[in-house]
């Protein structure tokens, strides 16, 4: 168990709950307020003290944890209270550009601002599988290091408060992509009637064996060096059309295709034929006028 420290805990949805339960857990004095105080309960039940405004529960503690539905939400909360003397990591998921803000907010009244990106569920809190991205002012997420270890495997990433939704959205991004791709596969072998779970398994020992490419990709990019000896655009561009006949072919959507149809004709309109498919980044880079 760490020493007891006093932290307060702004949202208790589901998320919030479990940070406030993994703090409790630990042996911190944890603060509790939420819109809807009914949901207070079953922490207080576990020993936490229930504040009856958030401006209470801000003045109880020098740690704020910040975890609502949307960040106007928590800017409602904080921009209305004076967050002087606190250190507030905000786990609202928003856009950079909209912790940035916050963070100006914050900092101009006095306060220290850490933001931060939860990569897990609820259930997944307080165990090393874990993931919470944390960017900001570096000295205050240092001092706090001892209650933030208490939500699973924490990973600074640099003093732009924009950094940590960037990250967070960027891994949402790569996933829903992974999605996209397998829920088209699926629906194709399911036009003959395959069951999904014959499929599942060669699907996951494919794009394992494709992610091996990761870091070739990363060093290609970082380096400017798109030769490839594997698979250029030009040889995937002459192939895509067999995947959208396939597709219509048994009856499925090609839409989630399209985009990248277009975007491999463009590289080779662009002249990057010859190049591995990790120039497509560059042209993403570029959104075409
Ligand atoms: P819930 O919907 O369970 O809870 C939302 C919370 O926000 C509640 O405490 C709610 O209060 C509060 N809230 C909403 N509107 C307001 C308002 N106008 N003023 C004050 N409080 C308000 O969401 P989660 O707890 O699941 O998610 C919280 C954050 O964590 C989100 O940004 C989410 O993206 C992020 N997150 C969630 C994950 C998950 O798996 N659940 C995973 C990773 C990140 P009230 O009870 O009064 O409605």
């Amino acid at each position: 168990m760490t020493e007891s420290t006093s932290v307060t805990v702004l949202g208790l949805g589901l998320m919030g709950t479990a940070l406030a339960e993994a703090l409790l857990k630990n042996g911190h004095s944890v603060t509790v307020w939420n819109r809807s105080p009914g949901k207070a309960e079953p922490l207080v039940a576990k020993g936490a003290r229930r504040a009856a405004t958030a401006a209470e529960a801000i003045a109880a503690s020098p740690l704020v944890i910040v975890c609502m539905s949307v960040y106007g939400n928590a800017d409602d909360v904080l921009t209305g209270e004076a967050p002087a003397g606190r250190t507030v990591v905000q786990l609202t998921n928003g856009t950079p550009g909209q912790a940035r803000a916050l963070a100006e907010h914050v900092t101009a009244r006095g306060g220290r601002y850490v933001d931060g990106g939860i990569m897990a569920v609820p259930q997944m809190i307080g165990g090393p599988d874990a993931l919470i991205l944390y960017s900001g002012d570096e000295a205050a997420f240092e001092e706090s290091r001892t209650l933030l270890d208490a939500f699973g495997t924490a990973r600074f990433l640099g003093a732009d408060p924009g950094l940590a939704p960037l990250f967070d959205l960027a891994l949402l991004d790569a996933m829903y992509g992974m999605l996209a791709g397998f829920f088209h596969a699926v629906a194709l072998v399911r036009s003959e009637k395959v069951r999904a779970a014959t499929f599942a398994p060669m699907a996951t020992a494919w794009l394992t064996a494709m992610m091996e490419g990761f870091p070739g990709y990363a060093r290609a990019l970082d380096d400017g060096e798109f030769g490839t000896d594997v698979s250029s655009v030009a040889t995937s561009q002459v192939a895509f059309p067999g995947l959208l006949d396939t597709s219509r072919e048994q009856g499925v959507d090609p839409a989630l295709l399209l985009p990248l149809r277009d975007l491999l004709d463009r590289a080779v309109a662009e002249g990057h034929g010859e190049d591995g498919l990790v120039r497509l980044v560059t042209l993403l880079e570029r959104p075409a006028s």
